[in-house]
């Protein structure tokens, strides 16, 4: 075992994360990033600087994924960005913020990478009171987007065809059409396209395997997919013409794009309720309605997600002002009370707690599991 691996190691035994998992040597990225998680974040609320959220992704072969990692990290946190970035084999997948005064060489540098050179960028459609993202982490992968899938015949290059918003509006008006949404449950609960299938899954890899099955009835027509920014449409779509699906097209860029297209062009919003994002905003506003319900007392009206304040469960729920405010952003009052407990015994609860787990510890989200609907 080489020298870094070893220091590396050592810091993971203590329970130290390093930033962008970089080798020890390179000390000011990681003395960054070892700062409490409060810390880090009240820093960069207070920081004063402008940040520009946005993601993007490519499935683009990346022969040397670690060495990628390494660069980009470097490159990255010189102009003070913050995000998540998945790096893979399969190619990138990034969400992020850049400052402001930092977005022309930001540009510069993505343009610079042959990997990278023209990759759209999705920016997002509302900042949020805080910052999307307040550390930098950026990860080697087995997979940009986590499909399950072991089919060595599969090629993610053979996608369906882009649309547009505007072609998609017509999808969803021409009863000779399908639409699918490829996201997750606890997403399309808050937020979908009229009319859109929307299956009852937690993860892409159900989502991919649930979804031949659910379209065989529809072979024959025209299928259009959607997700948040296209990334996980465009492997899927791939999957569904591997699959013997012929008629296959997906939103160019997701929701976030569509939103864009439809102010620019003036276009009629067909989208529903909010865009649910993975950072700290947790969703953006699309349409003006709240479409969902809160998941502690099921009447009031509520998009808003919440992790329950308990660590142990840190289950994610959709909450009404009136129940986040009376159980204290616990999504129980079981949570409410295990909290209080002292720190030694929440400790043995936590270790132990794999081996009876009360339901609302489980990491699942909380709400009703919806059918599927047409
Ligand atoms: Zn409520
Ligand atoms: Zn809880």
């Amino acid at each position: 075992m080489g020298l870094t691996m070893l220091k590396s190691r050592i810091f993971h035994l203590r329970g130290l994360r390093l930033a962008c998992m970089m080798p020890v040597q390179k000390q000011n990225y990681m003395k960054k990033d070892m700062r409490p998680r409060q810390e880090k974040k009240e820093a960069v609320i207070t920081d004063g600087i402008a940040r520009r959220t946005l993601s993007f992704y490519r499935y683009v072969k990346i022969g040397d994924p670690e060495k990628f990692r390494d660069e980009l990290c470097e490159r990255l946190t010189s102009l003070g960005c913050l995000g998540r970035i998945y790096v893979a084999h399969e190619g990138i997948n990034a969400q992020m913020n850049v400052p402001q005064h930092n977005w022309d060489q930001f540009d510069a540098y993505i343009k610079s990478r042959p990997e990278l050179n023209g990759v759209p960028y999705k920016m997002a459609v509302e900042e949020g009171d805080a910052p999307s993202f307040y550390k930098l982490m950026i990860k080697v992968k087995d997979k940009i987007v986590a499909d399950g899938l072991t089919d060595e015949s599969f090629d993610v290059t053979n996608t369906g065809a882009y649309l547009s918003a505007k072609e998609f509006n017509e999808y969803i008006s021409d009863p000779d059409a399908v639409v699918v949404d490829m996201r997750n449950a606890y997403e399309s609960e808050i937020g979908h396209f009229e009319g859109a299938i929307k299956p009852n899954v937690d993860t892409f890899r159900e989502e991919l395997k649930v979804v031949p099955e659910l379209l065989k009835v529809h072979k024959n027509k025209k299928i259009a997919l959607y997700c948040t920014g296209g990334i996980r449409c465009e492997k899927a779509s791939a999957w569904l013409k591997h699959n013997g699906f012929e008629n296959v097209h997906h939103l160019k860029g997701g929701i976030i794009d569509y939103k864009h297209q439809v102010k620019r062009e003036g276009l009629e919003n067909k989208f529903k309720g909010k865009n649910f994002v993975f950072d700290e905003r947790m969703g953006e506003r699309i349409g003006d309605e709240v479409i969902s319900h809160c998941h502690l007392c099921s009447v009031g009206k509520s998009d808003t997600h919440y992790h329950c304040k308990n660590i142990v469960c840190h289950v994610l729920f959709l909450g009404c002002e009136f129940c986040v405010q009376k159980k204290g952003g616990y999504c129980s009052y079981k949570c409410m009370t295990f909290d209080r407990l002292p720190a030694s015994v929440k400790k043995y609860f936590t270790r132990n707690a794999h081996l009876k787990k009360p339901d609302q510890f489980k990491k699942h989200r909380l709400g009703r599991k919806t059918s599927t609907i047409k």
